[in-house]
Parts: structure tokens; sequence; C-alpha cells
């Protein structure tokens, strides 16, 4: 249907930020999502669902049209590639940095280093661009611990107060992005339901108080 509209969201803070948002646009879902063991969300708006997905499928849904918006970290967007998808705006929410860390001084450039981290392809890039060489490490979570337990010399993480660095005897050394949310969007969906993404995302932008690029 041209005129209904599938936002992915994922569980967790993009969800807790992006609900108020929703709300001013005039969506809200009408079942409590944390509540809900649905992953399709009905809205007060008849057309309008909410699939509730994990943060790094999110990209994958509006690239392959499963959705035809979603909202998405900047660091789920720099690891996945982007292609097949529209950035129209900034939502400024979940905001943090992705940052190399490591113990104070354990600075790369001496020879070859070890990295873990779960954003391998924004690791390889950054190092790659700075023409230092690197051993990548995948890792799930807790990369903090890699570092402590000699698995790796560097970590590239999110780090928002830095807090949990400081609790494992870790620093922030090099800054590699600033990090937000951002609304994306199918390529084909903007062309075939263009009003009604257009007129989605004004609505949005007048909630986050930004502008549409
Ligand atoms: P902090 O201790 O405040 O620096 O937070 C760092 C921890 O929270 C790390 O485990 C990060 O992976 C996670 N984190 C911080 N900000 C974000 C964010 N905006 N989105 C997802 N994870 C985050």
């Amino acid at each position: 249907m041209a005129d209904s509209l599938t936002i992915a969201l994922s569980k967790g803070r993009i969800l807790e930020d992006t609900l108020p948002l929703l709300a001013q646009a005039g969506i809200e879902p009408t079942d409590d999502p944390d509540r809900s063991r649905k992953l399709v969300l009905d809205t007060t708006d008849p057309v309008v669902k909410l699939v509730i997905l994990r943060a790094t499928d999110v990209p994958t849904y509006v690239e392959y049209g499963a959705a035809d918006v979603g909202v998405a970290g900047k660091d789920v967007l720099l690891e996945h590639g982007g292609e097949g998808l529209y950035e129209p705006l900034d939502l400024g929410i979940a905001r943090c940095r992705m940052m190399v860390a490591g113990f104070p001084g354990a600075n790369a450039g001496r020879g070859k280093v070890r990295v873990a981290t779960k954003f391998v392809n924004i690791a390889r890039r950054y190092f790659a661009e700075q023409g230092r060489q690197v051993e990548t490490v995948k890792l799930y979570g807790s990369m903090e611990l890699a570092p402590i337990a000699g698995l790796s010399d560097l970590i590239v993480d999110l780090v928002d107060t830095g807090n949990t660095l400081r609790a494992n005897g870790l620093e922030p050394l090099e800054h590699i992005a600033d990090i937000s949310s951002r609304l994306i969007v199918n390529k084909a969906a903007m062309k075939m339901k263009h009003r009604r993404i257009k007129a989605f995302t004004e609505r949005l932008s007048d909630a986050v108080g930004g502008r549409a690029a």
C-alpha cells in the first residue's frame, strides 16, 4: 500500500528515546513495547506499524525494503556500510563517541598491535586510513575485558561518560567518530512513498528541533 509505513526500531536506548519523538509526530504504539512480546506493533496511525529488531538488523531490514524507514545508531550504520539507504535526519539521541581505548600509554604505532572490538569494519578502516598495521579480533561484548585479560592491546568501543573504561583501569585514547541515532530510509520507498516519507521526516525533524537534510 503506497500509504502504509513500516518503521524499524531496536529495543533499549533507541526505542526509549525514539518513542517520545514519534509521539510528537502523532504516532504511538497501541501496545506497550516494553511489555508486549509482539514484534510487530500497531500504532495510533492505522497505516503505520513498528517492527522491533536487534539494532544491527535495522539497516538490513530497511535496505531490503522489509521496513520503509528505521532508526539506527551511526555506529551500526558505519559498521554496516550503509549502501542502499538514505540517511536524511540526525535524531540527536543516544549520543556517544566511538573511541580507541586501552591502558594509559598503550598507544599503537610501535609495531603490530591487536585490537579487540565489536566494530571490526570501523576499526580496520580507521587504522588503515592512518597506515597503521593492526590485527582485529571480533568480540560480541565486554570489550573492556580484552586488554585486562591480555587478549588485545587496544579496544574500539562506544564511550559515553567514560565510567566503564575508568572502572576497568582503561582510558579513551583516540576519537574515531561522534555517534548519534539517525533516521534511515529505503531508497525505493523514498521514491514510491515520497509524500508519506517526506511528511514523516518533516514531523520528526520538528520533534527533534532540527532540520531534515
Ligand atoms: P560509559 O560508561 O557511560 O562510557 O558507557 C560505555 C558503555 O555503554 C559501553 O559498554 C558502550 O558500549 C555503551 N554505550 C554508551 N553509549 C552508547 C550508545 N549511545 N549506544 C549504545 N551503547 C552505548
